[in-house]
């Protein structure tokens, strides 16, 4: 084969050096064919751009143009030129000319018209080469980049925390089950039991729902520590917004009280939104019009009231609303829609927990900004979240956005040993499992604080993706684990 050493379309479509001989390898989208010039729409996944490339019918034959079809794969080297066709500055003029993988027609799933979105998910295998799904990609890809430029540039440290785990203290009934034992034949235990000393870690272990735990002990030390990695919840929940498989950006911070970690959970946010708004302009442009294309099909009451870049301006130019859980629960107690009995979770009493319908009126409705909630009762809120002087409240917060409604979740963590222990044994926290944990507080205890953003979420949010499985490349959702 011919040498590849190609330029990529962002590169050429950037600054353009008309004239110039260049190589380019990419997808075709589409073929037009007129009387003697076939135009090819290239695309290499390096931009949302394609590249015009024109080929003469006489030079190259029309036998090869013949087996050129969406989905084939090319390499083409040529001249640069300025494009007198509108639509497009550069087109290159094919010198020579290689046709590397075909993609028959008749079975190439993608053809250069609209798919749905359902559709695309069963083909998640070629969904890449979309355009929807490219940007998306690109967008993500972004969004890890800026995650870590974010935390290095404060001095936080990254530390990866395990993958599997030997506590399920935070996800009762809502973790998967790591072991190597033969499910036929496990070795049981004298009162028929499994008896898990024998499976390979010599104890019961789980994929982690959360890479908190581990990452306090990392603050402890190194005072302002997150973790970024995959966590997995068995919930059998099949909403837009819940994967069972999802990555977590956790920040833990020694000597951050719950306003500390307020004000570092806003400024994230907004420099994640600052930075895809200034590092992914071509890809937003694109979402933000294939939002509103698919938005004339909904009904009134599903349409998004905003644009994307509004909708991401709106986050940005706020100061976010900062309101106790009994405020919130008053506003929604006294509400319209909770009044008209509209919601579908009535609110009727202190102590109820919010459903997204509710966090989403509190932020679209009521403030019109983004709403971070605290100090939520203790009952519905994690053992290790700090215990107000109050005994019924938990130092708790969660940011609410538009459209996702809960995007973080944290809290102040309890530093107070007794507590704590105390905590635990309300709660039935196993705390043998966690002596690890407990001897933080019991040596050079500090008031530390840490939330989780959930990564998916956050590229929803972005991108104005309605259902999160669109988010992540290969979405494991319940009795789904294809590719
Ligand atoms: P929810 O009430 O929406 O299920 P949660 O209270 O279970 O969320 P946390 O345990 O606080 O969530 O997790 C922290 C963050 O992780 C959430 O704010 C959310 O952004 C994200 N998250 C939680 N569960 C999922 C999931 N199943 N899929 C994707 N992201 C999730
Ligand atoms: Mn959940």
């Amino acid at each position: 084969m011919k040498d590849l050493k190609r330029t990529k379309i962002a590169t050429v479509l950037k600054t353009p050096e008309f004239g110039s001989i260049k190589t380019i390898c990419g997808w075709v989208r589409t073929k037009r064919v007129s009387k003697n010039v076939a135009f090819i729409a290239l695309n290499d996944g390096s931009t949302i751009h394609n590249i015009q490339v024109v080929v003469d019918l006489e030079k190259h034959g029309e036998e090869i143009i013949a087996e050129i079809h969406s989905g084939a794969s090319l390499s083409v080297k040529g001249e640069l030129t300025e494009s007198p066709g509108s639509g497009q500055v550069v087109e290159l003029h094919v010198h020579e000319l290689n046709l590397l993988g075909k993609a028959d027609p008749d079975e190439y799933p993608l053809q250069p018209k609209r798919h749905t979105l359902e559709f695309l998910r069963e083909k998640a295998h070629l969904r890449f080469r979309t355009n929807t799904f490219s940007a998306i990609a690109r967008v993500r890809h972004a969004m890890i980049f800026a995650v870590h430029k974010f935390f290095n540039d404060k001095g936080f440290y990254n530390i990866h925390t395990p993958i599997i785990t030997g506590s399920d203290a935070e996800g009762a009934g809502e973790m998967f089950r790591v072991s190597t034992l033969d499910p036929k034949n496990p070795p049981l235990n004298e009162d028929g039991s499994v008896n898990f000393k024998e499976d390979f870690f010599g104890k019961e272990t789980n994929l982690t729902v959360s890479g908190q735990l581990e990452a306090e002990l990392g603050a402890l030390a190194l005072s302002e520590v997150y973790t970024f990695g995959p966590t997995f919840r068995a919930e059998n929940s099949n909403t837009t917004r819940h994967l069972a498989e999802f990555w977590m950006i956790e920040p833990e911070m020694a000597f951050y009280d719950i306003h500390d970690d307020m004000d570092l959970a806003e400024e994230m946010l907004k420099y994640l939104i600052a930075y895809a708004l200034e590092n992914c302009a071509d890809d937003l442009a694109f979402l933000s019009q294939r939002q509103q294309n698919e938005e004339k099909n909904k009904k009134e009451e599903d349409r998004s009231p905003m644009e994307l870049k509004e909708k991401l301006l709106f986050v940005l130019e706020n100061e976010f609303e900062r309101i106790t859980y009994t405020e919130a629960i008053d506003i929604l107690r006294n509400s319209k829609p909770n009044k008209k009995k509209k919601f579908q979770f009535p609110i009727d009493q202190w102590g109820a927990d919010m459903q997204s319908e509710h966090e989403r009126y509190l932020v679209e409705k009521h403030f019109k900004r983004p709403v971070i909630v605290t100090d939520y009762p203790k009952d519905i809120k994690a053992f290790y979240m700090k215990v107000n002087a109050d005994n019924k409240t938990v130092r708790a917060m969660d940011v609410l956005f538009p459209q996702i409604g809960e995007i973080i979740g944290g809290s102040q963590r309890e530093e107070n040993y007794d507590t704590l222990l105390k905590r635990m044994r309300e709660m039935s926290v196993p705390e043998k499992e966690l002596w690890w944990y407990l001897e933080t507080r019991k040596f050079g205890t500090v008031p530390h604080s840490g939330f989780g953003l959930g990564f998916e979420r956050m590229i929803q949010f972005i991108t104005g993706m309605g259902n999160i499985r669109d988010v992540i490349p290969f979405p494991r959702t319940p009795q789904n684990a294809e590719f």
